[in-house]
Formats: structure tokens, C-alpha cells, sequence
């Protein structure tokens, strides 16, 4: 039996054995959401799983408020046309917070057949392809924080217990449903704790290769999002949604396997040669980076002082002031290093293939890593260049950096316009850089 036969049969029994009735057909778009067709399961094991489905191309132009702003590539003038999506059958899953239901990720093609290059999934398979070429598979975790909200989306709580294990208990109930339904569609629950901010919150999941990862991120939004919903609450992943209370993050862990072992793990304390090629195109390319982790008006202005959001290119061990934090122990096969920058709303596709293009870029050009920095680097800066800490700031790290050509032209492009509208829009409506408004709440807060 082929793998892709052994997928399908896989999956089929699966399906079977949930009662399965709809396969959702999922394609992450630009702003990190999960979009698709519903398949009845038999006409998906019949012929959708090979045929795939149609959908617009323009989910890969919209903006946060699914307005279609100018596009130089998808426009009017092109009709909008159709992009097909190609089932990956191997990554089906079942829901069990919505019984009945699975989801299968897609490839999108052009009408070419070639990968759509604006699809963030086709962005991030050409930088895995690049680790790999070079014998480096990435192995990769996302960290998500949100709010947890009512209807009218005012925070659960008002008080902050970070970590507390007594407070909450009312919470904990949709944190066990959040945690069972992530469970069951196969996304490997660490642990969940009480954030910093009144009603923040976070759930740690394992590490996975790049792709599922970031697969894994989008849909665990969803997820959460949904579950919230279920209980008549609301989740968001807006980065500011209070001006006065924590931002919530989506940090990155990377790690490079070489035949199949964690080519970081013999790092002790100080980063082996590797690792600190890799940390060193991290920074090299932090403030193109920063735009892929803070695509809107509203991601930047969680990079301040004392925030726990990195506010310059400063690397060390276990800091949580600093961009890149390394978490290094003799021969662990844990070891890797945590990107600090992003947003919760960044798209996990992009970022992490922004990650990977700048991490090989470092170990291909042997870049080597400046100083560690210790102790409180926002009081401390030293001679560290500063992040971007606006969207304009955010743009011109990454219009015509290098970063920007290994991601690919078109797509760099096709991104940064529509940022560029973002702004436009902005400056109209909220342009203190410390204040988070009613307009920006109400543009962001319900879809990050
Ligand atoms: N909430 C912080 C941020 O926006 C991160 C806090 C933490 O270290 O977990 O990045
Ligand atoms: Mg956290």
C-alpha cells in the first residue's frame, strides 16, 4: 500500500469509528483563519479527497475585517478566480467537541496546478524545503495566550492570579473542555495556566515538524474559539485588546533535528555552534520578523517596556525580557530556542516560515551570535537596536528586506500592501501609538 492509500484508509476507519458525517476542508488564509468547503464523508472518500474543492482566491487578500483591499495580483480585473484545494489526507482529524465532524488540511494550487504563491501554507513548505535540502528538519511549538470574554467581550475576570490553582474554578471548566476538545483533534495538551491579565489565558502544546505545527496553531484558535462560544463566552487573540493590561503573545519554539535527534542537545548553558547560527539569523532578521508577528496597527503596541514583549534584538538563557531565550540543558533533547516578538494574531504559517528562512539563512551565511545578555535588558538596552514599535516601523523592517525575497516576491508583495492599506485605515482611526481604542477593539477584537 502507497503512504497516501495507507492515509486514506487510515482516515477512512477513523471517520467510521466517530460516526463522522462532514470532513471540513480547511486552507489557513492570510490573516490565520481557517477557511474551506463542508463535504458530506462519503462524497469526500468517493471523490473530494482527490478532486478537492474550489474556493476564491480572494481568502488570500482579505484583510482582518474580510474587506478586499487593492491587490496588485487578486483584483477585480482578474475576476477573482478560483484556487482549488488539495486535501493532505494524512493530516484528517476528527472533532469531538463537535461530534460528527472531521477536518482535513489542503494545499491550495493555482489554476496552473502549481502552489498558490500567496497561500501561507505554500510559503511555509518552501522554507521546510530549504531546512531539509540542508539535512535540518525543524521541529517547532507554538504558544498561544488569549482572553477569555463575555458576549460583549469585557474580560471573565477582573482580577489578574497568574497561575493560580484556587481562583477560577468557574474558568476551569471551559479550560477542561478547551484542553478535552484540543485532545481530541489531536493536538497534544502540556498544560494550561491563568495568564497576567484579568481573564488572560494560556495552553501550552507540544512540540511537532513545522508544518503540523502551524497547522495545529491555526486550529487550535478555532478550537478555542468555538469552545468559548459553546458556553456562551467569547475568546479573543487580539495582541492589545486592553490598553492597560497584558498583551497576549504567540511565542515560537525551534528546534533543528538531525537524523531524527535534536541537534541543539548538546548545548550546555552557552548554545552549541549550530544553535547559535541559527539564533544568530533570528536577530539578524528580527525587525523583518516583527512584521510577520505584528501584521496590524494593534500588534505593535504590545512591544513596550516591562511587558514581557521583547522591545530589542537581545538574545540569552532562561530571560523572559529578551527576544530570543534559550533553554539549554546538557544533552536535553528539549533544547531549542523561544521567539519572543509575535502577537497572538500573527499567522502561525508565515511567522514560522519567516523563523526557519531566517534561522537557515544564519547557519548558511555562518553568522555569528553578539553577546548574551542577562538580567533587565528594558532597563538595560545596551547598545541593542531597538524593534519596530509601530505597524510603519514594522513595514519598512521587512519592504525590501532580504527576508522578504527568501519568502518570495509575490508574496512578500501581496502582504505588505495589504498592510499598507491597514495603516492607511488607521491613521484615520486610532493613531495613538499607547491607546487602544473603541474603533480598534471593534475592528480586531472578534477576529484575531
Ligand atoms: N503576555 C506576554 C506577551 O505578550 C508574555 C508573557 C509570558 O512570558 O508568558 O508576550
Ligand atoms: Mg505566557
Amino acid at each position: 500500500m502507497t503512504d497516501l492509500a495507507a492515509s486514506l484508509a487510515n482516515y477512512q476507519a477513523l471517520t467510521e469509528l466517530h460516526d463522522v458525517h462532514t470532513v471540513e476542508i480547511a486552507v489557513p488564509d492570510t490573516q490565520g483563519h481557517l477557511r474551506g468547503k463542508r463535504v458530506p464523508v462519503a462524497r469526500f472518500f468517493e471523490t473530494t479527497h482527490k478532486a478537492g474543492v474550489n474556493v476564491a482566491d480572494a481568502i488570500f487578500v482579505f484583510d482582518m475585517a474580510n474587506d478586499l483591499p487593492d491587490n496588485e495580483f487578486i483584483n477585480m480585473d482578474t475576476g477573482y478566480l478560483d484556487c482549488r484545494l488539495v486535501p493532505q489526507v494524512a493530516t484528517g482529524r476528527v472533532f469531538t467537541h463537535r461530534p460528527g465532524y472531521g477536518i482535513v488540511f489542503a494545499d491550495a494550487v493555482d489554476p496552473e496546478g502549481q502552489p498558490h504563491p500567496l497561500a501561507p501554507r505554500s510559503v511555509l513548505a518552501a522554507q521546510i524545503d530549504r531546512c531539509r535540502a540542508a539535512g535540518l528538519d525543524p521541529v517547532v511549538a507554538t504558544e498561544l495566550e488569549f482572553y477569555l470574554c463575555t458576549p460583549d467581550w469585557q474580560p471573565v475576570q477582573s482580577h489578574i492570579q497568574y497561575s493560580s490553582l484556587t481562583d477560577a474554578v468557574a474558568i476551569e471548566e471551559v479550560l477542561l473542555a478547551m484542553r478535552t476538545a484540543l485532545l481530541g483533534a489531536g493536538i497534544e495538551v502540556e498544560s494550561s495556566n491563568a495568564e497576567y491579565g484579568p481573564g488572560q489565558l494560556e495552553i501550552n502544546t507540544g512540540p511537532a515538524d513545522a508544518m503540523t505545527s502551524a497547522d495545529n496553531t491555526v486550529l487550535f484558535k478555532s478550537i478555542v474559539k468555538q469552545v468559548a462560544v459553546q458556553h456562551g463566552l467569547r475568546a479573543t487573540f487580539m495582541p492589545k485588546p486592553f490598553t492597560d493590561q497584558s498583551g497576549s503573545g504567540m511565542h515560537v519554539h525551534t528546534s533543528l533535528n538531525v537524523d531524527n535527534k535534536n541537534a541543539f542537545a548538546d548545548s550546555a548553558g552557552e548554545p552549541n555552534e549550530l544553535m547559535a547560527k541559527w539564533i544568530a539569523g533570528l536577530l539578524e532578521h528580527a525587525a523583518a520578523l516583527t512584521f510577520l508577528g505584528a501584521p496590524t496597527i494593534n500588534g505593535p503596541k504590545r512591544i513596550r517596556p516591562y511587558t514581557f514583549a521583547p522591545t530589542h534584538i537581545h538574545w540569552g538563557l532562561d530571560n523572559r525580557t529578551v527576544l530570543a531565550r534559550c533553554i539549554t540543558e546538557k544533552g536535553s533533547s528539549a533544547n531549542r530556542v523561544e521567539f519572543r516578538s509575535a502577537g497572538a494574531d500573527a499567522n502561525p504559517h508565515l511567522l514560522i516560515a519567516g523563523i526557519l528562512a531566517a534561522g537557515a539563512d544564519g547557519i548558511e551565511r555562518n553568522l555569528s551570535l553578539p553577546p548574551m545578555s542577562t538580567g533587565d535588558t528594558y532597563g538595560n538596552p545596551g547598545d541593542a537596536a531597538a524593534l519596530p514599535s509601530d505597524l510603519a516601523g514594522a513595514i519598512a523592517g521587512y519592504a525590501g528586506s532580504s527576508l522578504a525575497l527568501l519568502l518570495g516576491d509575490k508574496f512578500s508583495r501581496s502582504y505588505l500592501s495589504i498592510a499598507q492599506a491597514e495603516l492607511a485605515l488607521a491613521d484615520d482611526n486610532s493613531a495613538d501609538p499607547d491607546d487602544v481604542n473603541d474603533w480598534e477593539r471593534a475592528r480586531y477584537i472578534e477576529h484575531c
